[in-house]
C-alpha cells in the first residue's frame, strides 16, 4: 500500500481534488449530503457505494485523515472519533461483553484507568493490571474470559517502555486480541501491528495535532474489528468534526520533521539532565541507562519527545520547580510545538497517597517534560533556571 516513504506518503496521500482542481484538500462543513432519487438513497444506506450520507456516519475529511493514519501504521482499515477517549471507549464498548475480562498495563491514561475502575464494574467486565518491567507476568493473569492484552508503550508518566514484540507473542498464542495506544511514539517512531497487534489506538490530539488546536482520536488496525468499532461510534455518536479532521490531516504533513526535531530536543535535555546535582534519575528510552533500553533501540525509530525526571529534594522541589520555570508552561496537555512541564504528584496524582503514588511508578519528586520544538539551548536554559532554583 505504501508507494513512497513515510514522508513523502505523508504529504501526498490526500483525497481526491473535486471538478475545482483544488491543490491541498477543501473543507467539506456539512452536516449531511444529497441524493438524487429514492434508489441513490436506498444503495448509500446499503452500503452499496462508498457515497457519504451523514456527517457523524462520515466525511470526505474525516476519511481523508483516517486513510491517511491507516497507511502510516500500515492498518487494514480504521475510524476516527471526536477524541482519543473516545477512540479508546468506543473499542472497548465494541469489542467486550459483560462477563469479559482485560488484561491492561498498570501505567494507563488516567481516563482509561478511570474507564477500568469505575465503569467497567457497572458492565460486569473485570480488568487485571500487569507491571510495564515485566510483560512476562500477563500469562498467568489469563483467564477462560479474557478478550484482550491492552498497553500503551512508551507509558505515562513514568516512561517505561513494554516489549511489543513479547506482548505480540503472548496475544498470540493465547488467542487474545492486542490493543497499544501509540499515542507517545505515533506511527513514525513505532508501528505496534508489525508486532502483532490487531488495534491501534491514538489520541490524535497530542502530536497528530501537534500545535495544541484540536482534539480527536483515530483507531486503525484488522477491518473486521474496525467495522465494529465504527458502528458503535457511529451510532453512540462521538465523531470527530470535519473541521478538526482536516486540521489534522495537514498536521500529519509535518508529524515526520515534528517528531525528529521533538526527539533530538528530548534526548539532549535528557542527557544535560542525567548526573545533574539535584536530580535523582532520568528516564528516556532512548538513554544507555533506560531500563528497557534495549528493547525501545529495538522498536522505535527515535527515543520519543516526553522525559521524566525526579528531584531528590520530592514534592516541595517539584512545586518550586514548576513554579521557577518561565517560557515554558505548566498544561496538562503534551506533544505541542512548545514545551510543557507537569508535576503529577500536585496535579493528576494530587489524590493519591505517597505510597499510592510510588505503586504507579510515581515519585513526588517526578516531573514529566513533553519537549517541544524552540531551540533547544531556550529550553535547557529554563529547565537548568528552574532546577537551580528549586534546589536552593
Ligand atoms: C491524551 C491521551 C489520551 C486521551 O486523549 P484525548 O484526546 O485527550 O481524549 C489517551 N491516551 C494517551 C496516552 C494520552 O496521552
Amino acid at each position: 500500500m505504501n508507494k513512497h516513504k513515510f514522508e513523502t506518503d505523508a504529504i501526498r496521500n490526500q483525497m481526491p481534488a473535486s471538478q475545482n482542481q483544488e491543490h491541498s484538500a477543501p473543507l467539506y462543513l456539512t452536516s449531511s449530503f444529497v441524493f438524487n432519487n429514492a434508489e441513490e438513497l436506498r444503495a448509500a444506506f446499503n452500503e452499496e457505494n462508498d457515497a457519504f450520507i451523514y456527517s457523524r456516519y462520515g466525511n470526505p475529511n474525516t476519511d481523508e485523515f483516517v486513510a491517511k493514519v491507516v497507511q502510516m501504521e500500515g492498518a487494514e482499515a480504521g475510524i476516527s472519533t471526536a477524541s482519543g477517549m473516545a477512540a479508546i471507549y468506543a473499542s472497548f464498548m465494541a469489542l467486550l461483553s459483560s462477563g469479559d475480562h482485560v488484561i491492561s498495563c498498570s501505567s494507563v491514561f488516567g481516563a482509561t484507568h478511570t474507564i477500568f475502575t469505575k465503569y467497567f464494574p457497572r458492565l460486569g467486565i473485570k480488568h487485571s493490571y500487569f507491571n510495564a518491567d515485566d510483560p512476562s507476568s500477563i500469562e498467568a493473569l489469563i483467564k477462560p474470559e479474557t478478550k484482550f492484552i491492552y498497553l500503551e508503550t512508551p507509558t505515562n508518566p513514568a516512561i517505561e517502555v513494554i516489549d511489543l514484540e513479547l506482548v505480540g507473542h503472548i496475544a498470540k498464542k493465547a488467542g487474545l486480541l492486542l490493543l497499544v495506544d501509540n499515542c507517545f511514539a505515533t506511527p513514525f517512531l513505532q508501528k505496534p501491528i508489525e508486532y502483532g497487534a490487531d488495534i491501534v489506538i491514538h489520541s490524535a490530539t497530542k502530536y497528530m495535532d501537534g500545535q495544541g488546536r484540536v482534539l480527536g482520536g483515530v483507531v486503525v488496525g484488522r477491518a473486521d474489528l474496525i467495522r465494529e468499532i465504527y458502528l458503535y461510534n457511529r451510532i453512540t455518536g462521538a465523531s470527530l468534526s470535519a473541521f478538526n479532521a482536516w486540521v489534522l490531516s495537514k498536521s500529519l504533513e509535518t508529524l515526520s520533521i515534528r517528531m525528529e526535531r521533538h526527539c533530538e530536543n528530548a534526548l539532549q535535555v535528557a542527557k544535560f539532565l542525567e548526573g545533574k546535582p539535584g536530580i535523582k534519575k532520568v528516564k528516556y528510552p532512548f538513554l544507555e541507562s533506560h531500563p528497557q533500553y534495549d528493547i525501545a533501540k529495538k522498536q522505535m525509530r527515535a527515543g520519543g519527545g516526553i522525559v521524566a525526571f525526579s528531584l531528590s529534594g520530592g514534592l516541595e522541589a517539584g512545586a518550586k520547580f514548576m513554579d521557577n520555570l518561565s517560557m515554558i508552561k505548566i498544561s496538562p496537555n503534551l506533544g505541542d510545538s512548545r514545551t510543557i512541564a507537569t508535576h503529577p504528584a500536585s496535579s493528576t496524582h494530587c489524590k493519591l497517597t505517597e505510597e499510592e503514588r510510588l505503586a504507579v511508578g510515581i515519585d513526588d519528586g517526578l516531573i514529566r517534560i513533553s519537549v517541544g520544538l524552540e531551540h533547544i539551548d531556550d529550553i535547557i536554559a529554563d529547565i537548568s533556571k528552574a532546577i537551580s532554583n528549586s534546589i536552593k
